[in-house]
């Protein structure tokens, strides 16, 4: 009797951890959310307290569903996380909202082929995208910027811009920036092609992230690919 209360309640925990984080695949949800977790929690563009700058000018939004959130990572074992703009190498890119830098990563230098394939194997080992390995070594030269608690209410925001071929001299750690100011350039670093010592496959990797006491959630987390190019139409302003 004793054994069978404790089986009850070790799958009741493990239902209470595990119920947080599932993917919810359901069509119906408003269209206005940012993200949706099945917990209740939800962020929507009503909420935001100005759009959001496209961060590349004169390029379209990407509608493939391997260059949005939540499209499979199989090379690194992960999930996407955010928004890939295929441009020309050393295209300019721009802050989506003003901020604070956070992270201004300008001394990346690229593995060579090898070593960049000796961390992959290890997240297939681990079968998942350590995140020391996904800051330090896959998302190449980058930039953090904090948007505080103000653009979603209850919500510390913060954009992340990576794979740059270099940054912009003024982007440091502790940097005030505007939106629509230069920060770097677009680049293959962090990326296979990076590693080869080429220029192929350059683009910007781009993130937006909503933090709070318990989490830290993706723009687009749990939104289909259908409803989230609807929604970029209506958060991003173009410059
Ligand atoms: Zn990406």
């Amino acid at each position: 009797m004793k054994n069978n209360l404790l089986i009850a309640l070790f799958a009741s925990f493990i239902v209470a951890c595990s119920s947080s984080i599932d993917i919810v695949q359901n069509s119906n949800l408003p269209k206005e959310h940012l993200i949706f977790l099945n917990d209740g929690l939800s962020v929507n563009s009503k909420q935001m307290s100005e759009k959001i700058l496209f961060p590349i000018k004169y390029v379209s939004f990407p509608t493939r569903e391997s260059l949005l959130p939540n499209a499979i990572r199989a090379y690194r074992n992960g999930i996407h996380e955010g928004i890939d703009i295929v441009a020309n190498y050393n295209t300019p890119v721009y802050a989506s909202l003003s901020g604070v830098v956070v992270v201004a990563n300008s001394s990346y230098k690229d593995l060579n082929i090898n070593q960049y394939n000796e961390f992959l194997s290890k997240t297939s080992k681990i079968k998942k995208t350590p995140r020391d390995i996904y800051t330090h070594i896959l998302l190449g030269k980058y930039v953090i910027i904090d948007h505080g608690f103000d653009f979603v209410k209850g919500f510390r925001t913060t954009t992340t811009y990576a794979h740059l071929s270099q940054l912009h001299g003024n982007i440091l750690s502790g940097a005030s920036v505007k939106k629509g100011d230069l920060i770097g350039y677009i680049g293959n670093t962090g990326t296979k092609y990076g590693a080869q010592g080429n220029n192929a496959g350059a683009h910007l990797h781009w993130e937006m992230h909503f933090e709070n006491t318990d989490n830290i959630y993706y723009l687009g987390q749990n939104i289909k690919k259908k409803q989230f190019i609807e929604l970029t139409k209506k958060i991003f302003e173009r410059e």
